[in-house]
């Protein structure tokens, strides 16, 4: 028994490390935010057939003059006014296919076949050192290293440990979340429609200041000094109430 003994122990000790290592990798039960449900991977089933009252109905086609490899050639002015917004200046450099205008919108919409070039991984491109809901978001490579340099400095605020919900987004994805959202009926339900988010382009990020209690993540806004500095990173933050969402430039 007594040679047995500490066989018994050292077999205990290994299964509770790879418990332990196990149970670090299941997905938070609950994160306490709506944006995160209904899961965002969900196939859309249908077309919608209403859009917000925010954004024009009958879009016009996406533009079919092929843009400069990437970028979006200075983006159109004549495109926000459809809106009537104003075109955001700078145009954010790794953007395709479409404009920037005030309040983080994108127009025209992208097609539903749109994937923008360069996409890479941002666990890998970042050395895995953020916390992120999924490794599998994938980002602009353009931005990595101004991103890199604001996502350290949220990291790095007093009670903050920094949690990345979302990068970009395919077309389905979020179409997905629309729906999820109920966003035909709920215009202020804070999804942009298919097409129309910059999520779509692979520039924008939604942040988080991420605490666990128990199995499930509770997820805070970050602080207003993340905000104010974004811009010192090549970031803006462009709508007051949508905390977590910052467009690369
Ligand atoms: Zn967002």
């Amino acid at each position: 028994m007594s040679k047995v003994l500490p066989i018994i122990i050292i077999f205990l000790n290994i299964l509770l490390i790879s418990k332990a290592r196990v149970l670090a990798q299941i997905p938070p039960k609950s994160i306490k935010l709506g944006s995160f449900t209904p899961p965002p991977t969900r196939t859309p089933t249908a077309t919608p057939t209403r859009t917000p009252t925010l954004i024009p109905s009958g879009p016009p086609a996406p533009s079919e003059v092929p843009e400069p490899s990437g970028g979006n050639g200075g983006g159109n002015p004549a495109e926000c006014a459809k809106l009537g917004l104003s075109m955001f200046s700078p145009q954010p450099r790794f953007l395709e296919q479409t404009t920037l205008c005030e309040l983080g919108v994108i127009w025209p919409p992208y097609s539903p076949s749109f994937v923008p070039s360069n996409l890479t991984n941002l666990y890998n491109a970042t050395g895995g050192k953020f916390w992120q809901r999924v490794n599998s978001i994938m980002i602009k490579s353009g931005i990595v290293s101004d991103l890199t340099g604001l996502l350290k400095y949220i990291d790095n605020q007093p009670g903050c440990a920094l949690f990345i919900g979302y990068g970009y987004r395919s077309y389905a994805e979020q179409e997905g979340l629309w729906k999820g959202n109920n966003c035909a009926t709920d215009p202020g339900c804070g999804v942009a429609p298919p097409g129309k988010s910059a999520h779509q382009a692979g520039i924008a990020l939604d942040l988080f200041c991420a605490e666990m209690r128990g199995s499930d993540i509770i997820l805070k806004g970050v602080s207003q000094s993340s905000i104010d500095n974004a811009r010192n990173f090549n970031f803006i933050h462009p709508v007051n109430w949508d905390t977590p969402h910052f467009i690369g430039l």
